[in-house]
């Protein structure tokens, strides 16, 4: 059976895994949802979520517990939000542990403090859907030779979503809506790739 991990080591864990559960019921889908903290628990992963939070405290964590390893052994798809996009990255403007598995470098708190937290309507996969963006990143820039790379949104000149392959990185936060669009968009992907 397909198997997504939530990774649950810092950040808005139980509501992704909630949304997860959410998406896979109404998608009608044999997938199973499982919160982990070890790399031996990502490992049995197919599809792999990395929350917002606080990325430097996350991405100290994954490599000390060797998870970026694993993921990258076992090819694992990984949806990171907010923090979770910093962390798919291969360059920020911090020096701070990536997993870097997309050409893509971010620019944390692109938008300012906790204090300029915003709420507004973006557009993605054709549809209108409700960012949250809390000391959210944007895209610095991403490597356009590489034809698997997809822009998925854009705000006000800010890229705010973009996939590569099977890797998703928006700078907002969907577990904090009751919309479970981006989590179905990734976990259709994995079901298809496995
Ligand atoms: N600015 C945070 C960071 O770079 C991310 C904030 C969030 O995930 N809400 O770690």
């Amino acid at each position: 059976m397909v198997k997504i991990g939530i990774l649950n080591l810092q950040g808005a864990v139980s509501e992704h895994y909630n949304i997860t559960r959410k998406a896979v019921k109404n998608m009608g889908v044999d997938v199973e949802v499982e919160s982990v903290r070890y790399a031996e628990d990502v490992e049995t992963c197919d599809g792999l979520i990395i929350s917002g939070g606080e990325s430097t405290v996350i991405g100290k964590l994954i490599k000390q517990r060797g998870i970026d390893k694993v993921i990258k052994e076992n090819n694992i798809a990984v949806f990171g939000t907010c923090a979770g996009m910093v962390l798919l990255s291969k360059k920020t403007d911090f020096n701070q542990p990536l997993i870097g598995l997309m050409d893509i470098a971010v620019k944390r708190n692109t938008y300012g403090r906790q204090k300029d937290s915003f709420e507004c309507p973006i557009d993605i996969f054709g549809k209108k859907y409700l960012g949250v963006f809390i000391r959210a990143p944007a895209l610095d820039s991403y490597n356009h030779s590489k034809e698997d790379i997809k822009v998925l949104s854009v705000l006000d000149d800010e890229i705010i979503a973009i996939q590569q392959g099977p890797h998703i990185a928006i700078s907002f936060h969907p577990e904090l809506t009751e919309d479970t669009l981006i989590h179905e968009h990734f976990i259709d992907g994995v079901i298809n790739r496995s």
